[in-house]
């Protein structure tokens, strides 16, 4: 999470030539009546996917199903040397595309054959490949790559974090541009497999599962490999590299649990552990509530001292910055990073405007953390919520359904967007409301949404109009009347849980 780049973004505009003729996917080529069909010839594919809030991220012409990223990390001069295969499928006729990359390229290869590459725009890698590309051919796209990710900059900014002792590949929405050139939008998911050669000694941490031990390697080094067979949002892929303990185990229902903790914590270490080693319990809770579970394993990564100051919800394993250790054990973020591992992993937004079903639901998990823990209930965090930002405060004037590119991580999202949840919850009654959660995360499963489909699905399950109810707590700016204790002359009780939600949401948002 975290940075957004919007002047970066604006440098590029989508009007690459070529694509008003070759249009999306499913159009076909326009048939003149009374004379032959005009056949276009391959065309670029576009330098964006549309989104409206980054409408460079990602790129058009083609659909991948798997990276295979393959590198080689010294931490001593964080040069990184890989060679990224990506499995694709062209979904147009095609005379070049773009891939999503900002380190230096030594060479590219499609279907075997070199490509040119050339770059354009704030993190575009333009691949011309030697023989034009048609609608529906498999592609096999081997990027081989080079660079110092801490020093290559857009703007004044980069996405990777390097350490002490190592580096983190963590961070949202852009991420990926700095390890391995990809699809960059989360409307592309595919699986992964990551492997990491480092000093030996050193250890390296990503998604999903480990296939095989750490395999040696000449020189003194260690290969580590990952893989993840759930698909997967470019920006929820990671990297943890550094000195970590990492502790193994075994959920009841046969899920490899894998957390690891930076040495470096110290005395942060066991409120990291008291924490993080409840993940597996947290996601037994949540599978209750939210439906099945929906990846291969799980667990959690605490972050060095010199590391992330936010937490992500990296697919099948969370990474957490040391703040949330200061004042001792936090589950709150550890039962906000892993609702997000169905709303914003599996179910990912279509559009990054929709950032609210990302952070709106996994801030009302909390709610629902506290409710189940005894520390107070969903319904007196929103009355405390609610009377903690005045009428008057800055905080109502941002609309969590359309925060603006800048203000994807805004506070309004997290708070505003979890009071949303509670009035749609108080609209439709209990039994409704713990219908919708699942059904919401079984519909979209390992896709996207959007707000609107949420509405429709929310509306559908409780035959009420919900139509106010979204438009006045989403998408009107101003401090939404409601008639409860809030209402009340004298303050709200503060809830137990408040203070680490609070100290959480301090640290995830701004
Ligand atoms: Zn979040």
């Amino acid at each position: 999470m975290r940075r957004v780049l919007t002047a970066a973004t604006a440098a590029l505009t989508l009007t690459t030539a070529g694509t008003m003729l070759t249009g999306g996917p499913g159009q076909a080529a326009p048939a003149t009546w009374g004379r032959p069909t005009v056949t276009l010839a391959p065309q670029p594919g576009a330098p964006g996917l549309g989104d409206s809030y980054f409408p460079d991220y990602g790129n058009g012409g083609y659909d991948v199903s798997h990276y295979d990223v393959r590198l080689r990390y010294d931490p001593a001069t964080d040069l990184l040397t890989g060679t990224t295969t990506i499995l694709a499928t062209a979904t147009e006729d095609l005379s070049r595309f773009n891939l999503d990359f900002l380190l230096d390229v030594e060479s590219v290869r499609v279907n075997g054959w070199a490509a040119s590459t050339s770059t354009a725009g704030a993190h575009e890698l333009v691949v011309t490949p030697a023989r034009t590309v048609t609608r529906g051919q498999q592609l096999t796209i081997v990027v081989r790559y080079a660079g110092i990710p801490s020093e290559t900059l857009v703007g004044d900014y980069t996405g990777w974090t390097r350490t002490d002792d190592g580096a983190l590949a963590v961070n949202e929405p852009e991420s990926a541009w700095w390890w391995f050139p990809s699809n960059d939008h989360p409307l592309d998911k595919a699986t992964f497999d990551i492997s990491v050669s480092v000093p030996t000694g050193v250890e390296v941490i990503s998604n999903g599962v480990q296939p095989r031990p750490p395999l040696a390697e000449p020189g003194n080094r260690t290969r580590w490999i990952w893989r993840t067979t759930s698909p997967t949002a470019t920006y929820l892929a990671f990297m943890a590299i550094g000195q970590y303990d990492i502790v193994t185990d075994t959920t009841p229902s046969g899920q490899p649990i894998v957390n690891a903790y930076s040495t470096s914590l110290g005395a942060l270490g066991p409120a990291a552990r008291a924490s993080i080693e409840r993940t597996a319990e947290i996601v037994d809770w949540e599978s209750g509530i939210f439906g099945p579970y929906p990846f291969e394993a799980q667990g959690g990564v605490a972050g060095p001292v010199d590391g992330i100051s936010f937490a992500l919800e990296t697919q099948t394993r969370p990474v957490y910055g040391p703040g949330f250790w200061r004042r001792g054990a936090n589950t709150s973020v550890v039962v906000h990073e892993n609702a997000h591992q169905w709303f914003g992993d599996s179910v990912s937004v279509a559009d990054w405007r929709h950032i609210w079903l990302n952070e709106g639901f996994a801030s009302y998990a909390e709610w629902l953390w506290s409710e189940e823990q005894g520390e107070g209930t969903a319904q007196e965090l929103f009355d405390f919520t609610y009377a903690s930002y005045p009428a008057d405060s800055e905080f109502w004037q941002v609309l969590p359904g359309d925060p603006g590119a800048d203000r994807v991580f805004d506070n309004a999202v997290y708070d505003r967007g979890a009071m949303t949840l509670h009035q749609l919850r108080l609209a439709v009654g209990d039994d409704a409301f713990f219908e919708i959660l699942p059904a919401w995360t079984a519909e979209h499963r390992y896709g996207n949404g959007t707000v609107a489909q949420f509405q429709a699905l929310a509306e559908r399950i409780s035959g009420l109009d919900l139509d106010d109810l979204f438009t006045t707590w989403l998408f009107t700016a101003g401090r939404p009347d409601v008639a409860t204790a809030a209402r009340k002359a004298a303050p709200p009780a503060e809830p137990k849980s408040w203070a680490k939600i609070r100290e959480a949401h301090r640290l995830l948002a701004h």
